[in-house]
């Protein structure tokens, strides 16, 4: 990362209207399950990487869009009061802020119908009007709900100006066109993503191995897979991929689990802390963030990790 750029990270992504039902267990086709209980949620996988990020209280801001309509309004206000720099999100009029229903089972599993919206409105040209907010960053964090294309027009950008760029490409797509990993320094995806990516299923520990390496192939310095509770794979270009184990917790909601690791493996990068370093803390700060119901509101913040978990962050903290 370049010593003269401001340290801010820029995420390039989606902002998405979480519409969360906790039941029993998941409906049937045809069948209606009566729900526990019903949460509105500010979400999509960009805006709860940034939340992440700004939990540890690093400099964060958003390119996205929304709708012109409530829950556009209601997450750029939860954006800007977590500490969010909402100047670059765009409203559209054509369509609405994008949603996600997602249901949560006393299992802590969950199931996500996403309705991209305004998301799909996050494209290329957005990207090169803002150029000047991508080359004032150190890192720029992608992922895979908007416009393929705008990503990597993003990450061009960003490689124009010397900006680490951050791929997370979840939802993982099987047609999705890997040219982008060439320009990607840190690929970051759990275990569904890289057998998406790789063919692999990493369901054994030599499994796993074979797919971070054929990540790395495709063209990132560094390459991670989050395993749920198992923790994560860590490979970087000539070393050998390390399981760095995760935290042994009581689950209550894995949403955004993986977001909360991409947010907070970029904050820490950010700060200067080596990679392993980075991604044992963002696997931990994941593990705290699924004892907690909900997505963004279960990121724990600085004061309560310093509070409750005083050796877990390093002093530049
Ligand atoms: P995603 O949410 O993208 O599917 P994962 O399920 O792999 O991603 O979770 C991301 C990270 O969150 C893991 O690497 C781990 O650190 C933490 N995590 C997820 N589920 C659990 C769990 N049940 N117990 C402890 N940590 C977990």
């Amino acid at each position: 990362m370049s010593e003269q750029k401001g340290k801010k990270i820029v995420v390039f992504g989606s902002i998405v209207q979480d519409l969360i039902s906790y039941t029993e267990r998941f409906p049937r086709p045809g069948e209606s399950v009566r729900g526990d209980s019903f949460q509105l949620g500010a979400g999509g996988k960009g805006a709860n990487q940034a939340v992440a990020a700004a939990r540890l209280g690093v400099d964060v801001s958003i390119i996205a869009m929304v709708g012109d309509d409530i829950f556009g309004e209601s997450n750029i206000k939860s954006l800007r009061d977590q500490g969010v720099d909402v100047s670059s999100i765009g409203v559209s009029t054509k369509t609405h802020t994008a949603t996600a229903t997602i249901t949560v089972t006393r299992e802590a599993e969950n199931s996500i119908v996403v309705t991209l919206g305004a998301n799909m409105e996050l494209v290329s040209d957005v990207a090169d009007s803002h150029e000047t907010t991508i080359a004032d960053a150190s890192i720029i964090v992608c992922q895979g709900e908007i416009p393929e294309i705008a990503n990597r027009r993003a990450f061009e950008i960003a490689k124009k100006h010397g900006v680490t760029t951050f791929l997370n490409p979840a939802p993982g797509d099987p047609k999705m066109d890997k040219s982008i990993l060439e320009l990607t320094d840190i690929l970051c995806t759990n275990e569904n993503e890289a057998e998406f990516l790789t063919g692999i299923s990493p369901d054994t520990p030599e499994n796993g191995e074979k797919a971070i390496l054929r990540m790395l192939e495709m063209g990132p310095k560094h390459a991670i897979i989050t395993l749920g509770p198992k923790g994560c794979l860590l490979a970087s270009k000539g070393h050998q991929p390390k399981l760095i184990p995760g935290k042994h917790v009581e689950a209550v909601d894995t949403t955004g689990a993986g977001d909360c690791f991409c947010g907070s493996l970029a904050a820490l990068l950010l700060k200067g802390v080596a990679i392993d370093e980075s991604t044992r803390i963002a696997a931990n700060l994941a593990s705290l963030s699924v004892t907690r119901k909900g997505t963004q509101s279960s990121y724990w913040r600085l004061d309560e990790i310093r509070r409750h978990h005083p050796n877990l962050l390093p002093s530049t903290f």
